[in-house]
């Protein structure tokens, strides 16, 4: 395994790597979801790239940039273990943002709401790095995770409209035994919040039961999510929204498969999952 610090030096290795190259965007920390969108890299591609870089333009002001956890020893043994060709962990940020930096990738429509109006800028500095990372890296495919939805759909639009040539590949989201998704923030978590944290998911589990009792209206659905989370000590829902799972926008009736998406706020920490939810019915269901 080739670890590169430089911007410069694996810019100029990625033109000689076995094609095709696969490519794995991540901050560090590596947890159970990032190793599936590893392993997946490395079965579909003959050479497999990680990145680690903590964004410093996806962090609000009074975000955790500081305190995001790192353990680059640690993450480097997981992807040698794991078979990855090439790891790139920029020494500085400014291997990323050497001047500053006056460009920034904003993908409209997409990136309005939910996260985008919860953090402001946070889309915009994932999309501008993400942007960065490809032209770095040159991959043929990348993966993302389904966890981060909205974060997924900004990604696979900025690629096709910046004409990238990269293949956005969906990965499903690894969670703990209590449907916890796993986050490499959930350390963050009280040993009490851990606990309730699970409530996220329940909350997007009881959408699908209420759409499989005949319930498809949009706020009705809402409201079973509000109502779950409100119910659990410390937790403030954020947002709880039933979406169009291409544009985001919000849907007022459930008729074919939708995107539920939910944040929460618990303990300081901020929680988001969600799941594709499909109202009752052969020519609808799943499998
Ligand atoms: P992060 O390090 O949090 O920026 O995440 C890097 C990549 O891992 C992103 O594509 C995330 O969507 C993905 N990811 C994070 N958590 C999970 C999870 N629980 N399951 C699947 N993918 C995940």
């Amino acid at each position: 395994m080739r670890l590169f610090e430089a911007t410069a030096e694996i810019a100029t290795a990625s033109h000689n790597w076995t094609r095709p190259v696969g490519f794995v965007p991540t901050m560090g920390y590596l947890h159970e979801g990032h190793v599936s969108l590893i392993e997946r890299a490395r079965g579909e591609c003959a050479t497999a790239v990680v990145s680690i870089f903590v964004n410093p333009t996806q962090f609000g002001p009074n975000e955790d940039f500081t305190r995001y956890p790192r353990d680059i020893p640690r993450d480097l043994d997981l992807c040698e273990q794991a078979g990855i060709d090439v790891v790139f962990a920029p020494a500085a940020a400014t291997e990323i943002y050497p001047a500053g930096n006056r460009t920034f990738v904003e993908v409209e429509g997409l990136g309005d709401r939910w996260e985008g109006a919860s953090r402001p800028g946070h889309l915009r500095g994932v999309a501008t790095v993400v942007s960065m990372l490809f032209s770095i890296v040159r991959p043929d495919f990348a993966y993302f995770g389904e966890k981060d939805y909205q974060q997924l759909q900004i990604v696979r639009r900025l690629s096709q409209d910046l004409h990238l040539g990269v293949e956005v590949v969906g990965c499903p989201t690894i969670r703990e035994p209590d449907g916890l998704a796993c986050s490499s923030r959930n350390i963050y978590l009280s040993p009490e919040d851990r606990q309730r944290a699970a409530r996220v998911h329940q909350a997007l589990q009881a959408v699908q039961l209420a759409l499989d009792d005949g319930e498809t209206r949009a706020g009705a659905l809402q409201a079973v999510m509000a109502e779950i989370i409100e119910a659990t000590p410390g937790a403030r829902l954020d947002y709880g929204a039933l979406v169009d799972p291409a544009t985001l926008e919000p849907m007022d009736e459930v008729r074919s498969e939708v995107r539920a998406l939910i944040a929460v706020h618990l303990g300081g920490v901020h929680l988001i999952d969600n799941a594709p939810l499909m109202p009752p019915g052969p020519e609808t269901r799943r499998e």
